[in-house]
């Protein structure tokens, strides 16, 4: 809105002047929460709130997989920050563990892209990585459904955030053992069952690749 007239002034594709930023990055956070049901919360920072989402089964890394987001109350910013234990009793009664964060981007208008259903953005976390897209599917009450998807790039793997979960606790895993799942997924396990072998053979190169920009 405010930068219209400087917009409409310059060809982008032609100047090297910026577009736009400059400001403070939009922070993101994955949440999982042990509460009445098991669930991750998915939160973009946007005008001064975090924008919520409970994903039941938590993002996926997989393009082939869609998750149910369902949309949630707007959180403060602060939010992004806690971790521990809401007494029972209490709405959300349970733990809660930071699973990732980091800063988000949207593509195009944010405002308009919730308002129309369908949001796309990058995250640039130690987990989620790369292009994804929100969907709405129905409901424009109190809690519609979107899914969580992820493009097609170089931070795709075959695997869903609990691959970062250790099973025994049910707690989020060290980074130390985050790099090993990583490794893992670029060697197909003679254990895999066959599809996913086929599909760690096929991303090995994209695997590659991310670990090349994360390091
Ligand atoms: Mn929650």
């Amino acid at each position: 809105m405010g930068l219209r007239e400087y917009r409409k002034k310059r060809d982008f594709d032609a100047t090297t002047e910026p577009r736009g930023g400059g400001r403070a990055r939009r922070i993101f956070v994955v949440q999982l929460h042990h509460a009445s049901h098991r669930h991750y919360d998915f939160r973009l920072e946007l005008d001064g709130v975090l924008k919520s989402w409970a994903i039941p089964k938590g993002p996926s890394l997989d393009p082939s997989v869609k998750r149910l987001a369902v949309e949630v109350e707007d959180h403060p910013v602060a939010y992004a920050d806690f971790e521990g234990d809401i007494a029972q009793g209490n709405y959300g009664a349970g733990h809660v563990d930071t699973f990732d964060r980091g800063v988000w981007e949207p593509v195009g208008a944010p405002r308009e892209a919730l308002r129309d259903g369908e949001l796309k953005f990058t995250l640039n976390g130690d987990i989620l990585r790369g292009s994804w897209v929100l969907v709405r599917t129905r409901g424009y009450g109190s809690k519609p459904s979107w899914l969580l998807i992820k493009h097609r790039d170089a931070f795709a793997a075959a695997i869903d955030a609990d691959a970062f979960v250790d099973p025994a606790t049910d707690r989020p895993i060290s980074r130390a053992k985050r790099r090993a799942v990583w490794k893992n997924l670029a060697v197909p396990s003679t254990q895999a069952k066959p599809r996913e072998a086929v599909r760690a053979k096929a991303s090995k190169s994209r695997t590659t690749a991310r670990r090349s920009v994360t390091r």
